[in-house]
């Protein structure tokens, strides 16, 4: 079995880019990944806040930070890791395809996944009319009329974006929105767009075909219907997974 100073679980852009540093201190580096490396950049579209690389497709900018790695040598393997055994100056890493590796020291970089919200009717059409990617799932709604959940920078930028698209966009959000001022400004400046704050959403409406959602007013206890055709969640990240 090859001898490892570093095996790092997860070759998205952190566990490639702390491969990087680790290599760079002249550490035996294993990355593994039970997918191609890039994480979740592979499925974007367009990066443009990546400094010094302008406007790059996800799977372009991932297939650099890979290319980086294997210019210094590190080692990429698939498997995906199940559980990691701590005890003794050797840890062991035992992944779900029945190999295993072995290394001083472990990083865990396995990424976040979107939270949710818990609602009757949200898991029925999660992945369908519920999503978590406006770039993906948006030009769905072109013309209709849609939803997103949430009111931080990613709620409000994925708003406008869909703004663009969509005949109308409701945004309800638990509190007001809390994303950078100017996103904010730049969305309520919009026509077709619908703000709704201090709103507790309590289930999804429709019972084949998404109808929207109904929601609580936190301060009045008002409930109201938002309609659309689909949603967009964005209400913060939660680990992907517990080692
Ligand atoms: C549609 C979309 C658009 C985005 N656009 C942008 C953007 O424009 N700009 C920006 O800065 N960010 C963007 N992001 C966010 C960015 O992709 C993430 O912040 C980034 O990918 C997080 O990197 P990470 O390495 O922490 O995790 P991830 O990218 O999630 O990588 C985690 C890796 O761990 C692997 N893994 C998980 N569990 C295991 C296991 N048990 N064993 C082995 N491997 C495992 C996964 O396969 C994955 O490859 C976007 C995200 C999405 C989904």
């Amino acid at each position: 079995m090859a001898e490892y100073d570093v095996a790092i679980v997860g070759a998205g852009p952190a566990g490639m880019t702390a491969a990087i540093y680790a290599a760079r201190a002249n550490l035996r580096v294993l990355l593994l990944d039970k997918l191609a490396p890039g994480g979740q950049i592979v499925n974007t579209f367009e990066i443009q806040n990546y400094t010094g690389m302008g406007s790059i497709n996800g799977a372009e900018l991932a297939i650099k930070m890979f290319e980086h790695t294997q210019e210094l040598g590190i080692t990429f393997d698939y498997g995906t890791v199940k559980a990691i055994e701590l005890e003794g100056s050797k840890k062991r890493l035992i992944c779900e395809e029945g190999v295993t590796f072995e290394a001083t020291t472990v990083i865990i970089a396995t990424g976040t996944k979107p939270r949710m919200l818990g609602v009757p009717g949200e898991f029925k059409f999660a992945g369908t009319s519920i999503s978590w990617c406006a770039i993906c799932d948006g030009p769905h709604y072109q013309g209709k009329k849609v939803i997103v959940i949430g009111g931080g920078n990613s709620a409000v930028e994925e708003a406008i974006y869909l703004a663009g698209l969509a005949e109308e966009v409701s945004i309800v959000t638990l509190f007001d929105l809390t994303a950078d001022p100017s996103a904010c400004d730049k969305l309520r400046a919009l026509p077709n767009v619908k703000v709704y704050e201090y709103y507790k959403i309590t289930e999804f409406l429709g019972d084949d075909t998404f109808e929207g959602l109904k929601a609580e007013s936190t301060r009045t206890g008002e409930v109201i219907s938002v309609p659309g055709a689909g949603a967009f969640e964005y209400i913060g990240l939660e680990l992907r997974q517990k080692l």
